[in-house]
C-alpha cells in the first residue's frame, strides 16, 4: 500500500465526509452537482488572510466557524439556499490539532445549514483560507443589489457594531470592559448568518446585501447600483447594549456605522410591507429594524436624532485604499 502525502492526510483526515447532496464528493479531478430544475446556481467565493482579516492568535475552531459563515451570509444575501462548499486551504505547516478544531468549527456549522463540503485545494503558504460556496435560488427571485426604488424602507437585520467594536479594541482604539470584549468577539467570530430571513425576504425586500464592509458603506453599495441616495437615521439603528456605550463617541460611532464585519443582513423594502416584515421578525426570532429610507439622488448622508447630518470619519473597508 502507498503512504498518503502530507497533503492527502490532511484532506484524508479532516476534509473528507460523505456529500449526500452530490452527485461526486471530495477525490476526483472535480466535484459533480445536479442541479434541481428552474433554479438558477448562485455561487460565490471569499478569501481570508491571517493578519487581514483574522488575527493570527485566533482559535481554528472559531475560524472555521467564520469561513464558512461569511460564505454563507453571502448567499442569505441573495436569497438563496446554500447547499456545497469548497475550501481551498494554503498552510505554512501541517498542524493536526489545529486542522481537527479548525475542521469541527466549519462542519459544525455547515451540519446547521445542511452544507456538504465537495472539494478543495491544500496548499503551502502563509495562512489563507478561501471558502467558495454555492446554492439555488428560484430562478428570477434573487435579491440583487440594483432593485432599491426611492421611498423604499431600509431595514437592518439583529444588531450591528459589536464586532467592529472588539477589532477597535484589540487595535487599541477604544476600550471594552473585559465581559464586553468576551461578548463583542464572539460576535467577530462566530457571526450568525441570515440564511432563513434571506429566503424569506423573497418577494419582499427590494435590495438586500450582507453587512460586510461596515454599514454606510453597504448601503451605498446598494445606492450606487440601484442609482439613487440613502438617509440613514443614527438613532434608529438597533445596538446591542455594548454598542450603545459607545456610540457617544467618535471613535465608538466610526466603528459602529463603518467598521462592518457584522454579516446582518441589510434591505429595502416598500412601506407597504412594514407589517408583514414585523411578523417576519416574530416568526423567525430576528430582530428586523428600519433604520433610513431610499431617496432619489446620491450617496448616503447619516442624520442625528435632531435630522442634522452626522460627520462620517469611515468609509467602510476597502483593501486597497490608503491606511
Ligand atoms: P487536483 O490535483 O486534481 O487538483 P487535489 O490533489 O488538489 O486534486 O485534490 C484531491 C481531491 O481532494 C479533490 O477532489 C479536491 O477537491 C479535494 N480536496 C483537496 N483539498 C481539499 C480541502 N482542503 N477540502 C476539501 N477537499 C479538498
Ligand atoms: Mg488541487
Amino acid at each position: 500500500m502507498t503512504q498518503d502525502t502530507p497533503e492527502f492526510d490532511v484532506i484524508a483526515r479532516h476534509f473528507t465526509r460523505p456529500a449526500p447532496n452530490a452527485v461526486l464528493g471530495v477525490g476526483d479531478d472535480s466535484a459533480l452537482l445536479q442541479l434541481s430544475r428552474g433554479m438558477e446556481l448562485a455561487i460565490s467565493v471569499d478569501t481570508m488572510v491571517s493578519g487581514t482579516h483574522f488575527f493570527p492568535d485566533v482559535d481554528p475552531e472559531n475560524l472555521g466557524h467564520k469561513a464558512l459563515a461569511v460564505n454563507l451570509s453571502d448567499m442569505a444575501a441573495m436569497g438563496a439556499m446554500p447547499y456545497w462548499a469548497m475550501l481551498a486551504l494554503t498552510l505554512p505547516k501541517v498542524d493536526h490539532d489545529w486542522l481537527a478544531a479548525f475542521a469541527k468549527g466549519f462542519f459544525d456549522l455547515a451540519e446547521e445549514f445542511d452544507v456538504t463540503l465537495i472539494g478543495g485545494d491544500t496548499t503551502r503558504g502563509p495562512l489563507t483560507l478561501t471558502v467558495t460556496i454555492m446554492g439555488e435560488v428560484p430562478a428570477g427571485a434573487s435579491l440583487r443589489r440594483s432593485g432599491a426604488k426611492a421611498g423604499n424602507d431600509i431595514w437592518v437585520s439583529g444588531h450591528i457594531g459589536d464586532a467592529a467594536l472588539a477589532v477597535a479594541h484589540r487595535h487599541g482604539k477604544l476600550e471594552l470592559t473585559e465581559a464586553d470584549y468576551r461578548e463583542a468577539v464572539m460576535r467577530l467570530y462566530e457571526p450568525t448568518p441570515r440564511v432563513a430571513l434571506g429566503q424569506a425576504l423573497r418577494g419582499l425586500a427590494t435590495a438586500a446585501i450582507d453587512i460586510s464592509d461596515g454599514l454606510l458603506a453597504d448601503v451605498g453599495h446598494i445606492c450606487k447600483l440601484s442609482r439613487l441616495g440613502a438617509v440613514v437615521e443614527l438613532a434608529a439603528l438597533p445596538l446591542s447594549p455594548i454598542a450603545a456605550k459607545h456610540v457617544a463617541s467618535d471613535v465608538g460611532r466610526n466603528a459602529i456605522i463603518a467598521g462592518g464585519d457584522d454579516y446582518e443582513l441589510c434591505f429595502t423594502a416598500h412601506p407597504n410591507s412594514r407589517e408583514v416584515l414585523m411578523d417576519l421578525s416574530k416568526m423567525l426570532g430576528v430582530p428586523l429594524t428600519r433604520i433610513g429610507q431610499v431617496k432619489r439622488g446620491k450617496g448616503v448622508s447619516l442624520v442625528g436624532g435632531d435630522g442634522k447630518p452626522v460627520k462620517i470619519d469611515g468609509r467602510g473597508y476597502d483593501h486597497f485604499s490608503a491606511p
